[in-house]
């Protein structure tokens, strides 16, 4: 297979995470898995949360896809595999890292999209409830908390 036929996949499959994990936390999380992703909107003392049962989930049909993939030379369902574990090690590094800080790796950004990220998540867990909730997504973030931030690191500018 082409190289940039399977990187392409691979990248296409990252995208397409962000809606599946979108649609997953609106309908699925906040839906009949409730129970699992609760703690996650509750204040949980230790390390570990009962949301962490998502990486596994999501793990399944990732080492799935790469093991037959690999074992029966359809490539293409490889990549799709690789990509999800992209987008998996991507949500750890944005989710878990960047935004709830589990892991003191890095220091405070002042980078707007960070900023961004973070202030529509912290939005997402305003509510501590199952519903009526905001702001799903993990990468892709709706133009208000964007606006927003702007608007927060001009009045910083003035002062
Ligand atoms: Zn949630
Ligand atoms: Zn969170």
């Amino acid at each position: 297979m082409n190289p940039l036929i399977f990187l392409s996949i691979v990248l296409g499959t990252f995208f397409i995470m962000e809606g599946i994990t979108w649609l997953t936390h609106k309908y699925v999380m906040h839906g009949f898995l409730w129970f699992l992703h609760e703690d996650h909107h509750q204040p949980s003392e230790g390390f570990f949360e009962k949301n962490d049962a998502f990486f596994l989930i999501f793990a399944i049909p990732s080492w799935l896809c790469i093991m037959l993939g690999l074992q029966h030379q359809y490539y293409w369902v490889a990549a799709i595999g690789f990509g999800i574990a992209l987008y998996g090690l991507g949500y750890f590094i944005v989710h878990e890292v960047i935004i709830h800080q589990r892991f003191k790796w890095f220091t405070r950004s002042n980078n707007t999209y960070v900023k961004t990220i973070r202030w529509a998540h912290k939005m997402h867990h305003k509510r501590l409830g199952k519903e009526d909730g905001e702001s799903f997504g993990m990468l892709l973030v709706a133009k208000k908390y964007w606006d927003k931030v702007q608007k927060d690191k001009k009045i910083q500018e003035k002062n």
